[in-house]
């Protein structure tokens, strides 16, 4: 069971989550809980790492540090119900938070950022979060042990920022949780890894459900549940709809796709752990266990619904590669994507037009100054005319297996969006059929997503 940052997000509510964990073993289950950062921490970390990097300000890093320590002692004494577990609780915080301090003094100093210590800081949230879940269960009666993720036996590979994790992650976590699993309940860091060298990476943002995925197939548990401050996985994201519903169950496919083009819900690669192990992931609201949530399963037995749900990525820019001299030379788009690859660049769309002139192109915005800076190099021979790039857009992408073999789906898309008058700046069809994605301006988003949402019924109780 994982427990995202909102639902650990203070004393209470960590006390909360304690209290379900402990009946959910009471009625005769064996969990391993992972924990996220108390909510807003992991952003705080990287915003006071950022600026002691460019300010070199030593009275920045103080200010934080006070207080960091006086939200993790407050969260102490109200997730803590026994006066001697609040004192050896939060004499670890102390010595964590001093290690801390002493890493970003050292940012002060050394003026620099790199990916590694990026993620050395970044993994203080959670790191800080885990004794405050353990001794609130321990304070309980609930037996309890708190690992980081590399503890745990999560290994991964040097991607910092964006660790996975090697194979034989799968047999260490075996080893080190399944003997404690009779006995108690061992609280895990999400979020956080450690390579061979045993040094902390990070598995991406929102990671910790990753981590859960991660151990739940490890473990060969019976589900992966994934605790959150929705109802479930919603049909799309409930700040941009209100009237969004909750999915009652959805296929593997279904939920990497949603995750992939942007439903913030889940972590893009929470499911593959589970889906290589058959394990069936729920998402549940901390704030609601009575109700059912969202369960992710291999294949769902009659789909009814055509459309799932509607997403949209922010955060990417539209580049465009034209040029007559692309038409008819063959290995123009190869040498593009091969270019880009290299530049260690992420690519979301793709799209090329028939007459072959050009090639159009979504990434990362962080990615696009050097994705056009690689492109202009590579092809200073003049075969590519012309790259120009927007920054102000957005992918909409509309999910569902049910699109699969059904005639007319994108025609109602393209239709409503026309009415709509919401313009469409690039088409993509993936092969799986299982998605539509478009680019629209940043502006015409969130039109989009409600005039979708309307148009296939998704408002609708199911
Ligand atoms: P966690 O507490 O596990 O970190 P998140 O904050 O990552 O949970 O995920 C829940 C958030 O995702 C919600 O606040 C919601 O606004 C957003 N969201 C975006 N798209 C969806 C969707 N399709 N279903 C549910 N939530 C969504
Ligand atoms: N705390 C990390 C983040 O904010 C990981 C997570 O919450 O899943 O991204
Ligand atoms: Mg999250």
């Amino acid at each position: 069971m994982k427990f995202g940052g909102t639902s650990v997000g203070d004393g209470k509510r960590i006390k909360h989550v304690a209290q379900l964990a402990k009946e959910y073993r009471e009625k005769g289950n064996e969990l391993v809980l992972v924990t996220s950062a108390l909510s807003g921490v992991t952003d705080a970390l990287l915003k006071c790492a950022r600026d002691a990097s460019e300010t070199g300000k030593t009275s920045i890093v103080k200010e934080f540090i006070a207080d960091l320590t006086k939200q993790h002692h407050q969260a102490a004494h109200d997730a803590i119900e026994v006066n001697g577990i609040v004192e050896k609780v939060s004499n670890e915080l102390d010595l964590r938070i001093e290690e801390l301090e002493k890493a970003l003094i050292g940012i002060c100093y050394l003026g620099e950022l790199t990916v590694r210590s990026i993620d050395y800081i970044s993994s203080y949230g959670e790191r800080l979060a885990a004794p405050l879940l353990c001794g609130s269960l321990n304070s309980i009666g609930v037996r309890s042990k708190a690992f980081t993720g590399g503890e745990a036996g999560i290994i991964t590979n040097d991607e910092y920022g964006n660790a996975k994790p090697v194979e034989i992650t799968y047999s260490l976590v075996k080893e080190r949780l399944e003997p404690l699993l009779k006995n108690g309940v061992p609280v895990v860091t999400g979020f956080i890894g450690e390579n061979e060298a045993g040094i902390i990476t990070t598995l991406g943002r929102g990671g910790s459900d990753f981590t859960a995925s991660i151990l739940g197939a490890a473990l060969g548990s019976d589900e992966i549940w994934l605790w959150k401050e929705v109802h479930g996985i919603l049909t799309t994201d409930p700040k941009i709809v209100p009237e969004a519903q909750t999915i009652p169950v959805i296929s593997y496919i279904e939920a990497m796709e949603l995750s992939y083009f942007g439903a913030k819900v889940l972590h893009p690669r929470a499911i593959e752990p589970a889906i290589k192990h058959g394990i069936p992931v729920r998402v549940k609201n901390t704030f609601h266990p009575e109700s059912p949530g969202t369960i992710v399963v291999k294949e769902q037995k009659t789909i009814k619904d055509i459309v799932k749900a509607v997403t949209v990525i922010k955060n990417v820019a539209l580049i465009n590669v034209s040029g007559a001299g692309m038409v008819g030379t063959i290995g123009v788009a190869a040498r593009v994507f091969t270019t880009l690859a290299n530049a260690g660049v992420n690519i979301i769309m793709i799209s090329q037009g028939s007459s072959e002139a050009n090639i159009s192109i979504v990434v990362d915005e962080s990615h696009l100054d050097k994705a056009v800076k690689a492109i202009k190099v590579e092809f200073r021979n003049g075969t590519i005319k012309e790259v120009t790039a927007d920054r102000n857009i957005c992918v909409v992408a509309v999910v569902g297996a049910g699109m699969a073999n059904t005639p007319g789906v994108a025609g109602r898309v393209f239709g409503a969006l026309g009415k709509a008058h919401v313009n469409v700046i690039m088409i993509s069809q993936g092969s799986s059929q299982h998605n539509i994605s478009f680019v629209v301006s940043e502006d015409g988003a969130k039109k989009a997503v409600q005039v979708l949402h309307k148009e296939f019924g998704l408002e609708k109780v199911r």
